[in-house]
């Protein structure tokens, strides 16, 4: 059946051509076609660390990747807009929140095999780091770092203390636009420095384009052998550094700009007198200049606000355009669209 036979099919939930879905019936029919449950005007900011931003219009838990998949599949028949979220470490959702589907990806069932990690997208990288050193291989402990999932942690190639994914991954397993399934090997994934071939996906930037784009289903890391005790110390160390130089106790999203070629965004803003500086809410991190904390019930606009404030500073201060590091998702006004 061709997708718009499908979407004729299910019409109901949809009403007049071009009127806003139902979104109760919507819910009803994805549970009927697989099995999960999903809630309609759902508060996002919750699952998010950042913690701020409104509702999606519908929201549904993938807890495995087949799940996940038939998830994806079920939206894009439908031509609904969706957005997958892994553990919302890298983006900042609007006030007014995401319409459409949004998909929180849970699929974490991972096993080792030989020197190989293999981990559903939902996995958190840091559990995938614990998992990898009690079974003695070494090379994911920088993961310990990353708030974030495996999907999440593909998808920008994340990276810390001079490890990245691009250095210990082998290949994912990815739901590719036209519906198939495939392996792709780390060398097809254009990985640089928080950079992949993911984020440029066709679509890739709006809500409706989003369901164009790729989703990562799973991740095959290549580790190392070693020994847990050293791996356990490495990782040790790894947390006493961030503890020291991050602002982990309070909400955010983690470094708001990418690093300049030959520099560091958090140096630049530093040097601009800008530690501390506020919107509403919203902080730059006294402890770390690239760091914006919801120190006090910010909102996303008290977010965005103030990191377009840095962004302008930067600019008129040393002449370099910061690029943004973090997401921009859902219903932005139309004058912050921009997103470099
Ligand atoms: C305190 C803190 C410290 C941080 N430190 C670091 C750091 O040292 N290094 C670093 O690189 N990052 C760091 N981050 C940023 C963030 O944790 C990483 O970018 C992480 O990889 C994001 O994963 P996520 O699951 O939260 O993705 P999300 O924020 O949920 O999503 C990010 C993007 O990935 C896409 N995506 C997620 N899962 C999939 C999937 N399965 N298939 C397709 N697309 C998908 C989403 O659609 C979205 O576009 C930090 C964040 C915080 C809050």
């Amino acid at each position: 059946m061709s997708g718009d036979a499908l979407g004729a099919a299910h019409g109901a939930a949809h009403g007049a051509a071009g009127a806003a879905p139902d979104w109760a019936a919507v819910a009803r029919d994805l549970e009927r076609d697989t099995g999960v449950r999903a809630a309609p005007d759902r508060p996002l900011a919750d699952f998010t660390t950042m913690r701020v931003g409104g509702p999606a219009d519908l929201v549904a838990i993938a807890e495995d990747a087949a799940a996940l998949a038939a998830l994806v599949r079920f939206a894009r028949l439908r031509r609904l807009p969706h957005t997958i979220m892994g553990r919302g470490s890298d983006l900042v959702i609007a006030d007014t929140g995401v319409r459409g589907l949004v998909i929180l990806c849970r699929a974490d069932a991972c096993r080792v095999d030989g020197a190989r990690l293999v981990a559903e997208s939902g996995l958190p990288l840091a559990r995938a780091a614990t998992l990898a050193q009690k079974a003695g291989l070494a090379g994911l402990e920088f993961g310990l770092a990353i708030p974030g999932t495996v999907g999440g942690a593909v998808w920008a190639n994340a990276g810390a203390h001079g490890s990245d994914v691009a250095s210990v991954l082998e290949s994912v397993d990815v739901l590719r636009a036209d519906g198939t399934e495939r392996t792709d090997p780390a060398d097809s994934l254009d990985l640089a420095y928080r950079d992949s071939r993911f984020k440029h996906a066709a679509g890739e930037g709006s809500a409706a384009g989003r369901g164009a784009a790729e989703v990562i289903l799973a991740a095959t890391f290549r580790l190392v052998p070693d020994d847990d005790a050293a791996i356990k110390a490495r990782m040790d160390e790894i947390r006493r550094w961030r503890r020291e130089h991050q602002p982990l106790s309070l909400p955010s999203a983690g470094s708001v700009f990418r690093n300049p070629p030959g520099d560091s965004a958090g140096r630049l803003i530093d040097a601009c007198g800008l530690k501390g500086r506020r919107v509403g809410g919203a902080e730059v991190s006294r402890k770390h200049a690239n760091f914006i904390v919801n120190a006090a019930g910010a909102s996303a606009s008290d977010v965005r606000g103030l990191a377009e404030t840095v962004r302008a500073e930067v600019a008129r201060q040393f002449g370099t355009k910061l690029e943004y590091e973090v997401q921009f998702v859902g219903d932005w006004p139309e004058q912050t669209q921009e997103v470099a």
